[in-house]
């Protein structure tokens, strides 16, 4: 109801219409009776009236042609409607999508989503407009029907509203059944938009390739393509069916009507035209009372739809921007965990757990630990994709949830290992790092992260399509493109997430002299695996199952003999040994 309030008046015009329209089909059937009595009148067919009759056929005409031009701009306010409708629910939930937590991304599928946004909501659209107009026109057109049937006699009108009546039971269990299949349907087509999705992404077709998965998937594609075929025929054959059993009583009415009738006219109860009159209009009462069906059907199954589109609508938005967020105009760059505890699920065990740390502008801190430790969640936490159950993370003294999201993006910028990119140029995603970045900005930008080799070899250079999610670019080149985005972007504060993969050491040694320059004069907070970065840290956290288990710098952590020493002689000694 709340998304038809906007368009009250178009509605209220549609009532308006409709009831005209409906009148103007409906009132045709007397103007025939009286058509059909005029010369059976007592004084036989010579005392017709034939200007009458011509005059009740001009007025019969004119009211078809007017009702039919009324249709139209039926049809008109009611795509306007519709389709309104459905602009703002599309617009509503992909916002919503985007405000929703990154929670919310990493435990539903994408295709699910997908086919949620996509195809749910047109299907909507669909049963909005038609189920909508349908539903008005035809309650109008049987209330006029039965009113009409009363005034030309009211023991027929009587039979036919009690069959009317008798007739809603089976079309609610036929619209329940239609509902559950359009329930399975929009699951398998969300399943199979998943599959989908998962198989014939870049990474996922790689993945199908490399284990000889090709049969194996088109055996699981085949099922759900299978049980969407199984689905869409019942769907349809229960409509058919349905339809069938409508129409068929329909058309027994009506020989019912003119066998009865034709007792009447027999019995000089009823005249001839009163009988062809009501005929006409049981037609007319029959073609809404099976659209009736059908409307009542593609109510329950549009509800289907909208459960599943309110489904996202109404989920809470867990990290939202308060109101009277602050707007930090220059951040300085100083980052508090004060206490911080922070679980993925809660009967998760935590993946922090009161973690504390300052570090003040400028400078570098250094995380380490094992897989697992709480690394990247702690980054996590600083660009506010979550919120932590106890404690507080702030930025410039300010806790991030008193903070606007711009205020927080603007001043972090990010280099992980992972590089998102979008599919389109080069120079396109780098200037996501700024969005009104001049040209030579981007290339200024880029040359600094080192990208000038590349765009040597590219015969468009920053032109140059990137393909899906950066898949043309190797692992090295992607990470160039972050820090691009970075320079350009320009933050007080950086995470990097240092590639722990080995690059040959003169990439490597580039990687590194880009990243420095970047982090210079910023807090940075980075993921470390490097003996370089550690040895350049002002301040280096090992973190062991979501706790800071020593702190201080190489020398210190070295000489404490503990988790950190072990760690280096694993890791960071070797790594830097083929590294550096
Ligand atoms: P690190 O970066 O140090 O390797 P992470 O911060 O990625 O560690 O992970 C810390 C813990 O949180 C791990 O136990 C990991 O399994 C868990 N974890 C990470 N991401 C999620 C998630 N989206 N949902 C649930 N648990 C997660």
């Amino acid at each position: 109801m709340g998304l038809f309030r906007p368009y009250s008046w178009w509605v209220a015009a549609l009532l308006v219409l409709i009831a005209v329209s409906t009148a103007l089909t409906l009132i045709p059937a007397l103007l025939i009776g009286q058509i059909v009595d005029e010369p059976l009148g007592p004084d036989g067919p010579g005392a017709a009236d034939r200007g009458r009759m011509t005059l009740l056929f001009g007025a019969m005409i004119a009211m078809y042609v007017t009702s039919a031009l009324i249709g139209v701009a039926v049809t008109y306010i009611n795509q306007l409607i519709g389709q309104g409708i459905v602009f703002d629910l599309r617009g509503q939930l992909h916002d919503h999508l985007q405000r929703l937590s990154v929670q919310f991304f990493t435990s539903t599928r994408t295709g699910e989503i997908l086919s949620r946004v996509s195809t749910d909501v047109n299907q909507v659209q669909r049963s909005v407009t038609s189920t909508f107009t349908e539903s008005i026109t035809n309650l109008i057109t049987l209330s006029i029907a039965i009113g009409l049937m009363f005034l030309l006699d009211w023991r027929l009108a009587v039979a036919a509203v009690v069959v009317l009546v008798v007739w809603i039971v089976p079309t609610i269990r036929v619209g329940m059944h239609m509902s559950r299949l359009q329930r399975e349907w929009s699951e398998e087509a969300a399943d199979m938009s998943s599959q989908l999705e998962e198989t014939l992404s870049v990474s996922g077709a790689m993945l199908v390739r490399t284990f000889g998965r090709q049969e194996f998937e088109s055996e699981r594609f085949q099922r759900s393509n299978l049980s969407l075929r199984a689905l869409a025929i019942r769907r349809m054959m229960a409509a058919r069916w349905f339809n069938m059993a409508t129409s068929l009583f329909g058309s027994v009415s009506i020989g019912v009507v003119y066998w009865f009738g034709s007792q009447g006219v027999a019995n000089d109860a009823v005249s001839t035209g009163s009988v062809v009159a009501f005929a006409v209009i049981t037609q007319r009462v029959f073609q809404p009372f099976a659209a009736m069906a059908r409307v009542n059907t593609t109510l329950l199954s549009s509800l289907a739809l909208f459960e599943r589109i309110f489904d996202y609508l109404d989920r809470s938005v867990e990290v939202d921007e308060k109101p009277d967020a602050v707007r930090l105009e220059r951040p300085r760059g100083v980052i508090t965990f004060d206490n911080v505890t922070f679980k993925y699920n809660l009967s998760a065990p935590p993946a922090l757990a009161g973690v504390t740390f300052t570090v003040e502008p400028g400078q570098m801190v250094a995380l380490v630990g094992p897989s697992g430790a709480g690394k990247t969640t702690a980054t996590y936490l600083l660009q506010r994709f979550y919120d932590p159950q106890e404690g507080s993370v702030s930025l410039d003294g300010h806790d991030l949830r008193d903070l606007t999201f711009d205020s927080i993006s603007g001043a972090i910028g990010t280099v992980m290992q992972e590089t998102s990119l979008f599919h389109t140029t080069l120079g396109d995603n780098i200037r996501y790092g700024r969005l009104d970045a001049t040209d030579d900005e981007v290339l200024e930008a880029a040359h600094a992260a080192g990208l000038d080799d590349l765009l040597e070899n590219l015969s468009e250079g920053l032109g140059t399509m990137v393909g899906e999610r950066g898949f043309r670019l190797s692992g090295g080149e992607k990470q160039r493109v972050a820090i691009a985005r970075a320079i350009l972007k320009d933050p007080a504060v950086l995470i990097l997430d240092e590639a722990t993969a080995s690059l040959d050491s003169r990439l490597e040694r580039e990687i590194r002299e880009s990243t420095a320059l970047l982090a210079k004069g910023r807090t940075t907070i980075v993921i470390a695996h490097r003996l370089s970065t550690v040895v350049a840290a002002d301040v280096i956290l090992v973190l062991d199952g979501g706790v800071v288990v020593e702190r201080g710098t190489h020398d210190e952590l070295l000489a404490l003999d503990g988790l950190y020493a072990t760690l280096y002689s694993e890791q960071f000694a070797t790594v830097s040994s083929n590294g550096a």
